[in-house]
């Protein structure tokens, strides 16, 4: 077979992307996969990083939770590795939209759907239960109930998806953009792309699916094919520890529900959705939306400006297109577009959705490109473990003994890698860890440069974490770029320009909420790479 020939090509490697190649490249189908940044470097990776149903949406989308649940039993389950109850605490206010017999209503209702996705039911809780769990909540609270849910690190749930794929045959390419599409009168017939080195190419494909994320209507563009979407951005305010025992809710000024969520150890504070008109690719974060947020929080959590975030996230929601209601009230369903309707076969698009049900996305999108291609296979998803969660993980001690490392070094590898963690280690005899703050081990992010496509600094921070910690890269960068750059050979000068345009990014995310202390450790970071320049 021609290399550049495959029954499928997917465009966009977010959760939605690579989902498809992994159902794709698991039904026995040759599969290329092309992502124009990095694995889940789009809204995938700017989420609130949360496997849920979505009880908000009960009021205006109830088979949107009903799907997303059902979905995200199915991912928990394949992805048992990476996955970490999240449990909230909701708390009342006097004059709340909802006060708590309608909270506690809606959440028995909620409860009917918890059994999917193996969450425990909710408790009711007085001001004082409430307090005690959480002593950060405010005096001025009239109840609480509490929820459950499931977080996820999205850029290893998207990795680990693109992993089984090429373990199952795909090509999966990062850095490499679809820049037009191959035509034979009407049909789509394959792909124009450019590498990382600037160098363009062409595959041919049987079917070519874009799953572009917010970039859909772009892609779609390039067949001649309009699909509408109303594009929302949303933020999150970071913290590299936890603030709180568990996470909380809170209800903004104009109504709307925010979270402040625990992933271990960090906090995501968010988020807006707001309609966006502007660029997919320089997406910023305003001082206003940081703001909204907070105040938010003031109301139920009164300490949360007394701690010092470590920088900001911004992303679009590819949510369908509907003219007239307000953002916050979009359906969150999904829609796959065969343009063959159209007259331009060989083409499919897959736009809207969540990061909850992306399997169910993945799995339907695969079902129609099978039957367009005659390929008798039925999806194996929902039950096929991803890598790292086909057996029991050992404990985290023993495997911190086996290999000298510290007990929270094994558990992040662990979560990370799964059973495959200690495989991780034995490729490379460094257990040394690279940051003082952050506990990651040369080994793994050597290993990453060797096996996980990264190449460059940002690769590394989404891939395991590389300067994720709270000196935000001050005490790492170098070391870092150090371990990659003897991975993929890079000059003293390329691992110093490594750095340079790292924290020429990082500065970009953490510029909203810089105030005074934020400053002081801008000074850190520029000082440390200063002296070891
Ligand atoms: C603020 C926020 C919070 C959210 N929180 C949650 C949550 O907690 N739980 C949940 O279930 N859902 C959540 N969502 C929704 C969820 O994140 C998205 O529905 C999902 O991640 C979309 O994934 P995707 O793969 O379709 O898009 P993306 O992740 O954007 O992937 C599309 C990819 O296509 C690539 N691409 C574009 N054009 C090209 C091209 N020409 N060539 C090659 N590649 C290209 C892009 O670089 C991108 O990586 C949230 C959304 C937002 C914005």
């Amino acid at each position: 077979m021609n290399p550049s020939a495959h029954d499928v090509c997917v465009i966009g490697g977010g959760v939605t992307g690579a989902g498809i190649a992994r159902d794709l490249a698991l039904r026995g189908l040759s599969v290329l996969l092309l992502e124009k940044g990095d694995w889940g470097a789009g809204t995938t990776g700017g989420s609130s990083w949360m496997i849920h149903g979505g009880p908000r949406y009960l009021e205006f989308d109830w088979d949107t939770t009903r799907l997303s649940c059902q979905d995200a039993g199915h991912i928990v389950t394949i992805a048992k590795h990476m996955v970490y109850r999240v449990t909230f605490i909701i708390p009342v206010m006097p004059g709340d939209k909802n006060n708590i017999e309608r909270m506690e209503t809606a959440m028995e209702v909620y409860d009917r759907f918890q059994p999917l996705k193996h969450a425990h039911p909710h408790t009711r809780l007085t001001p004082e239960e409430a307090r005690r769990a959480e002593p950060g909540l405010t005096p001025d609270i009239v109840g609480a109930v509490s929820m459950e849910e499931w977080g996820v690190d999205p850029h290893r749930l998207v990795f680990a998806n693109v992993q089984d794929a090429v373990a199952h045959g795909a090509r999966a390419l990062n850095h490499t953009q679809v820049t037009g599409l191959l035509r034979d009168g009407g049909k789509v017939i394959g792909v124009r792309y450019r590498t990382a080195d600037g160098a363009t190419s062409e595959a041919r494909a049987k079917v070519v699916v874009n799953a572009a994320g917010p970039w859909v209507p772009g892609v779609s563009q390039m067949a001649g094919m309009q699909v509408g979407l109303r594009p929302a951005k949303g933020i999150h305010i970071v913290y590299p520890y936890r603030i709180s025992n568990f996470s909380v809710s809170a209800e903004s000024i104009d109504g709307r529900d925010l979270l402040m969520v625990s992933h271990g150890a960090f906090t995501l504070v968010g988020t807006t959705d707001d309609d966006f008109y502007g660029d997919l690719d320089a997406i910023d974060v305003l001082g206003d939306e940081v703001d909204y947020l907070l105040q938010a929080f003031e109301r139920v959590f009164p300490s949360i400006r007394s701690y010092r975030p470590v920088r900001t996230t911004a992303a679009v929601r590819p949510t369908l297109y509907k003219w007239r209601r307000y953002e916050d009230e979009l359906s969150r369903r999904y829609e796959i577009f065969d343009h063959a309707r159209d007259g331009v076969d060989g083409f499919l698009t897959i736009a809207g959705g969540k990061l909850s049900m992306y399997r169910l996305m993945a799995e339907e999108t695969s079902d129609l490109v099978c039957k367009k291609l005659g390929h008798q296979a039925t999806s194996m998803t929902a039950t096929q473990p991803l890598p790292g969660s086909e057996s029991d993980i050992e404990p985290p001690a023993e495997l911190a003994a086996g290999s000298g490392i510290p007990v929270l070094a094994a558990m992040r590898l662990q979560r990370r890698h799964g059973c495959r963690a200690g495989n991780v280690l034995k490729q490379s005899r460094s257990g040394r860890m690279v940051c003082r703050c952050e506990p990651l081990t040369e080994a793994e992010l050597a290993h990453a440069a060797r096996h996980e496509q990264v190449r460059s600094l940002a690769d590394a921070f989404r891939r395991v974490g590389a300067a994720g910690g709270p000196c935000a890269g001050a005490a790492c960068v170098m070391r870092s770029a150090e371990v990659i750059g003897r991975e993929l050979g890079w000059s003293a000068s390329q691992r110093f320009e490594a750095v340079r345009e790292f924290v020429r990014g990082a500065w970009l995310g953490r510029a909203p909420i810089t105030g005074h202390s934020g400053w002081a450790q801008e000074e850190l970071v520029l000082g440390a790479l200063r002296g070891l320049n």
